[in-house]
């Protein structure tokens, strides 16, 4: 209970990335004056005794337990009741068909994965599972929104397992295969050999766990193929497009297994990534593309990667068609229709709205001269968005906010800044925001 309580504060006090990957998978055991915190393994004990130890005291003295309690770190997991008893006893079939197709796409490497800040520890843990598998994270779930690469880093880590160990046996599935293999198992009288295939392999890796979401019965296959997996050290991999426990329709015991290991989020990436994968994607292509274009085109197009290489596909194509260089101006040409319909989408007026409905207020509140806090922080939030989001000049900015000056625009830019930083709950309001305009 005491650790709980102690979660919700740091939930509200660390950004929700970093909370979710270093203080959510810790398990602790209270016991009288000791509270005693389960890390699931080396990597994160170690980076909560460096980044988090002293938060972590910080909070504990703020809920005025005497005596305080005393911190002590382990890696370890705590015995839950839902774990199926005996089911370490499972044999293993012997001599089951190997050479299933492992559907690894070998174009998905983590030398061609771009690292950013949005991906960075997605990235580090993925290679740190293909290096050590089964004895890293167990599972490693990794989740984000569409498009940032989460297939991707999934396909690099089963194409690393194989370069180090070619016998390796890899499964890559998507969840809907999972349930539709299931389903012909089932009609074919086949659903133990289905099971026991899946349960012998060395990294099942899942896709899209969100498609699980109402299927009762593959989540309960599911959840005895994973927790066999888990038993026996094999290495499971998920994605999802959300976290464990945002998921409707999916049985609570697989959302607290699926926390167990590593969640990871993959965030949207800054602009420097997006040129830095513009660029690396346009050399592989052996298209030359300048950085001058690469910005351009990471400045136009921000929802997701998948988007990013559309757009630059469609200027080499063009480019290769014509037989012209790409300079700048070919690049706008090219992407003119694109464009033209994202501006339709996001403009100022459109931001306004948006941000009006999130905080539930006017639209003519973020005109007005109201100084309230209630309004100020969303009139600042919404020129922020449009300096982010439009190509508008700070004075074109002011002037559709009631006709105020730049300087006003220029500092409430600052001040989103400096709370983004600062302020984990703005932060996710400002991604929240940022996501709903962007898609
Ligand atoms: P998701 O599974 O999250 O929807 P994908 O892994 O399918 O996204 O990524 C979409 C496309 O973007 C793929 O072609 C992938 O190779 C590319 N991509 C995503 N992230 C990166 C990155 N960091 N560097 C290079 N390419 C990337
Ligand atoms: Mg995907």
């Amino acid at each position: 209970a005491l650790w709980n309580q102690c979660m919700s504060k740091l939930e509200g006090e660390l950004p929700a990335q970093q909370f979710n990957t270093w203080i959510r998978p810790l398990q602790a055991v209270e016991n009288g004056s000791e509270l005693k915190l389960l890390a699931p393994n080396r990597f994160v004990l170690d980076w909560v005794k460096q980044h988090f130890i002293g938060k972590i005291e910080e909070v504990l003295s703020d809920q005025k337990i005497h005596p305080r309690p005393h911190v002590v770190l382990e890696i370890g997991t705590r015995k839950q009741q839902e774990v199926p008893a005996g089911i370490s006893a499972i044999r293993k079939p012997a001599g089951v068909k190997k050479g299933l197709p492992n559907n690894l796409n070998t174009a998905f490497t983590f030398d061609n994965f771009v690292e950013g800040k949005s991906n960075q520890l997605a990235k580090a843990a993925s290679i740190q599972v293909a290096q050590n598998v089964g004895r890293a994270y167990n599972p490693l779930f990794i989740y984000g929104g569409v498009g940032l690469g989460k297939t991707h880093l999934m396909h690099a880590i089963g194409n690393e397992i194989l370069r180090a160990n070619a016998s390796a046996n890899i499964v890559y599935l998507h969840s809907e295969r999972f349930v539709s293999d299931m389903v012909k198992a089932l009609q074919h009288n086949a659903i133990g050999a289905f099971k026991e295939y899946y349960r012998t392999v060395d990294a099942l890796l899942i896709d899209d766990i969100q498609f699980f979401a109402g299927k009762e019965r593959s989540q309960e296959e599911f959840f005895h193929t994973f927790n066999s997996l888990l038993e026996n050290k094999h290495q499971v991999v998920l994605t999802c497009d959300r976290y464990p426990k945002e998921i409707k329709g999916l049985e609570e015991r697989l959302k607290s297994r699926f926390g167990w290991g590593l969640p990871v989020a993959i965030e949207p990436p800054d602009l420097e990534t997006r040129v830095a994968i513009l660029m690396s994607k346009a050399q592989h292509a052996g298209a030359d593309v300048s950085p001058e274009v690469a910005f351009f085109i990471g400045k136009r197009i921000r929802s997701n990667i998948r988007e990013l290489e559309g757009a630059l596909r469609r200027v080499i194509a063009n480019a290769h068609f014509t037989g012209k260089p790409i300079t700048l101006e070919f690049a706008k040409e090219a992407l003119r229709d694109l464009i033209a319909l994202q501006d339709r989408m996001i403009n100022v007026e459109n931001i306004q709205k948006t941000v009006a409905e999130y905080y539930k207020i006017r639209v003519a509140d973020l005109l007005a001269n109201k100084r309230t806090r209630s309004v100020t922080r969303p009139r600042q939030i919404a020129m922020a968005l449009a300096k982010e989001l439009t190509n508008h000049s700070l004075p074109e900015i002011g002037q559709q906010f009631g006709g105020r000056d730049h300087t006003t625009v220029l500092h409430a830019c600052r001040k989103v800044q400096e709370l983004k930083e600062s302020d984990s709950k703005f932060a996710e309001d400002y991604s929240n925001l940022l996501r709903t305009l962007s898609n």
